[in-house]
């Protein structure tokens, strides 16, 4: 426990602009040390201490020599190198300096007291509470030391305490301050990061999970959920829990949501707070705690947050919806050869991985031609819809049936061997492939072939193909699966 709270850290990383800035502002001790030192030695009559300027001179000898050493390497992007402990040391050695300067040359009213405060002001931008709490009590030090020397036991004490509750309270403040304004820059940074990465995100919630801890950070919460609905009319459900799941009740987390859609600015129901985006196409809602460390959420952050995820809800939907567009066959719904062709190569590879049998079927209608000729195109076009929907309730969700053309079917059947498929599909084909108006029963032809692992996508589908040319020669109505 002691260990921790003594943990000497900086406020944020040492990296990038804010700490150049810091040393910028620590450098300017570095002028006027120097100058001190100058004048304790030009005017000599004022010295009253001459060990005093010896400890003001070497101390701010170390000092100038460590901080120009922190310079060369932040200037050469070496910031791992600039470590908050070295960096409290030279906090101290200028509080050292500016010290002993008042014991060399006197205090001059108060003048000097105030001098010995500055160093520690420069931890309350740079550092952690274990950092200013070092520095503050040895400015205290330093004060007590000073005024000790110089002035009445009672004054001594007195000059001391102000300066050091004074100066105690500046440094909080300012503290504060600086936290503020890294939360701040933390926001810009994350809402960046989110808005750049936002034009990428194509599957969703997928695509959501690296955005997750930039969201948090541009929201200003620790927790939240993301709830989305494809439509206005959906309820929204939940795809996205941060950190993890079950951070809140579900029933609350729904109930929140669905009053957030109901209302544009909802009060904050069960200790929680949210905020739901609408488009034509998608709902957004954004569930956070209504407070955290018992400050209120900001809720102006929530509503940017969900006003950018339902744009890439929306973005996401609409590349779903195109992609779906490309590997549909527009006429039965079912996969097009293009799609056949992606996951006849992804399936062959797993199998082959998986060291799995892999089998297909190229399904042909029989006197198709007769079929529209008899009853229309239209009828045709019916049987093809039905018997294609009927083919994908017989299989599983790993198989896949597309169409080859125009009144060619292809199954993709992984995991299943030679006689499996053939069971299948002459299951399939005793049930037919449907029936004409007039009530003829209408069949069809089909060859299957089983994967060798040394065949390519091509081969395979030549000895499908050349299996139902067989099957057509043998009267048609039948399965081939010759090896
Ligand atoms: P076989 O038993 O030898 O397969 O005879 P078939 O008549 O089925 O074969 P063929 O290849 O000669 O004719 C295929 C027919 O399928 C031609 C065309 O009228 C029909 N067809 C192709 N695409 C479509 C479609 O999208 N809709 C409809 N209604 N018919 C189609
Ligand atoms: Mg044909
Ligand atoms: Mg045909």
């Amino acid at each position: 426990m002691t260990s921790r709270r003594l943990q000497v850290r900086f406020k944020a990383e040492a990296g990038g602009p804010s700490v150049m800035r810091v040393l910028r502002a620590v450098a300017l001790l570095h002028l006027l040390l120097p100058l001190f030192v100058l004048a304790a030695v030009t005017y000599r009559p004022h010295i009253r201490s001459w060990p005093a300027l010896a400890v003001m001179a070497g101390s701010t000898l170390v000092f100038v020599l460590c901080n120009t050493r922190d310079f060369r390497r932040l200037r050469q992007g070496r910031f791992e190198e600039f470590a908050p402990w070295p960096a409290l040391v030279e906090v101290l050695l200028a509080t050292t300096a500016y010290g002993s300067a008042a014991v060399t040359v006197g205090l001059h009213g108060d003048a000097f007291l105030l001098m010995v405060c500055v160093p520690f002001l420069t931890t309350s931008v740079m550092g952690n509470p274990a950092m200013m709490t070092l520095a503050w009590v040895a400015t205290t030090t330093a004060l007590a030391v000073d005024t000790g020397l110089q002035v009445p036991a009672l004054d001594a004490v007195w000059a001391t305490a102000l300066f050091a509750a004074t100066f105690g309270m500046v440094g909080v403040v300012v503290d504060m301050i600086v936290r503020g304004a890294m939360l701040s820059s933390d926001l810009h940074g994350a809402l960046a990061n989110l808005a750049s990465q936002a034009g990428t995100l194509q599957a969703w919630p997928e695509d959501l999970l690296p955005l997750a801890s930039d969201l948090a950070a541009a929201m200003g919460v620790d927790r939240y959920v993301v709830l989305s609905a494809d439509g206005p009319d959906r309820p929204p459900t939940p795809v996205l829990w941060w950190p993890e799941p079950g951070w809140a009740l579900e029933g609350a987390v729904s109930d929140a949501a669905t009053l957030a859609l109901a209302q544009d600015n909802p009060p904050a129901t069960g200790g929680l707070e949210a905020r739901a985006q609408r488009t034509t196409t998608t709902e957004v809602v954004v569930v956070v705690p209504a407070r955290l460390r018992s400050e209120p959420v900001d809720t102006t952050l929530v509503t940017t947050a969900a006003a950018l995820l339902a744009a890439m809800h929306e973005r996401a939907l609409l590349i779903g919806g195109l992609v779906n567009l490309a590997n549909t066959d527009p006429l039965t719904g079912v996969a097009n050869r293009r799609q056949l062709f992606e996951t006849l190569q992804l399936e062959l590879a797993r199998c082959g991985r998986q060291q799995l049998p892999l089998s297909v079927a190229m399904i042909d209608l029989d006197h198709f031609k007769d079929f529209n000729d008899r009853f229309g195109h239209a009828a045709g076009d019916r049987l093809l819809r039905r018997f294609s929907h009927g083919v994908r309730t017989r299989l599983r969700a790993q198989d896949l049936v597309a169409r080859y053309g125009g009144e060619e079917f292809f199954l993709v059947l992984p995991d299943t061997s030679a006689e499996g498929a053939s069971n299948l599909v002459d299951g399939i084909r005793s049930a037919g492939a449907g029936f004409d108006p007039g009530g003829g029963r209408v069949t069809f032809s089909a060859g299957i072939a089983t994967w060798d692992p040394a065949e390519t996508v091509d081969e395979l589908v030549f000895r499908a193909d050349t299996n139902l040319y067989a099957a057509k020669s043998n009267g048609r109505d039948c399965v081939v699966s010759r090896p």
